[in-house]
């Protein structure tokens, strides 16, 4: 049985926090398309210096390339029982091209998870954020602080604070997020795919709301 869902929100709003979450939940990979072009950018490769001239300003990577990514992503034996999508589709044109290539072979987004917040509170979240620099786990100095500071507890490795979080380029990235991103919501909403959830309160309880909607959308979808 393959199971795609697809996490879909503003930058901020916790999406890589609960997409680990339910990846685990479900055993199934944690697709995060920023992680990718992180690792990229980090190789120094062709692809990383493209996605960098775009990330660091805030903009989004073109459609070609990340579609590109995706379908090549999807060819690996971890994806055999489908995938947690964070931050991809970001665009009408990455959903099209999603829903072609699930079909190619048999599979269909299962589920849409719209994570919401106030403008205010996603600003103040990415300002305090920290990931890693291994896996990209992520903390906040205030709502998720790591035991030992700059160190993540998971897997001891660095913490640091990503370029594309600064205040000018986080307002950016919302900018483009309300243009660009955000039809996906109707996109899905008519396909009767997509369920809000609050992502406000603590993270253990918009986990809990993630786990129960998941549990019931999957058992409905699946039939
Ligand atoms: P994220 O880690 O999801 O916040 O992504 C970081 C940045 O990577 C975004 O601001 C975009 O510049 C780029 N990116 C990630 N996913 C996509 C996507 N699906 N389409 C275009 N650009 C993307």
């Amino acid at each position: 049985m393959l199971t795609y869902i697809v996490l879909l929100g503003p930058p901020g709003v916790g999406k890589g926090t609960q997409s680990k979450f339910i990846a685990s939940e479900l055993s199934l990979p944690h697709i995060s398309t920023g992680d990718i072009f992180r690792a990229n950018i980090k190789q120094g490769n062709e692809l990383g210096k493209l996605a960098d001239s775009f990330i660091s300003k805030g903009q989004l990577v073109p459609d070609d390339v990340t579609i590109a990514l995706l379908r090549e992503r999807f060819t690996q034996p971890d994806c055999k029982n489908g995938a947690i999508l964070d931050g991809f589709p970001r665009t009408p044109a990455q959903a099209d091209a999603l829903q072609i290539l699930l079909n190619s072979f048999g599979g269909k987004v299962n589920l849409v998870l719209f994570i919401t917040a106030p403008t205010e509170s996603l600003i103040e979240r990415l300002a305090g954020r920290w990931s890693c620099r291994a896996q990209g786990h992520i903390f906040h100095e205030r709502f998720n602080p790591p035991k030992v500071k700059g160190i993540c507890d998971i897997d001891g490795s660095e913490l640091y604070q990503r370029d594309d979080d600064k205040a000018e380029t986080v307002l950016n990235r919302i900018q483009i997020y309300k243009k660009q991103t955000a039809p996906l919501i109707e996109y899905y909403t008519e396909r009767r795919l997509l369920i809000e959830i609050n992502g406000i309160e603590p993270i253990e309880s918009v986990s809990m709301q993630v786990r129960s909607v998941v549990k019931k959308a999957l058992s409905s979808s699946h039939g």
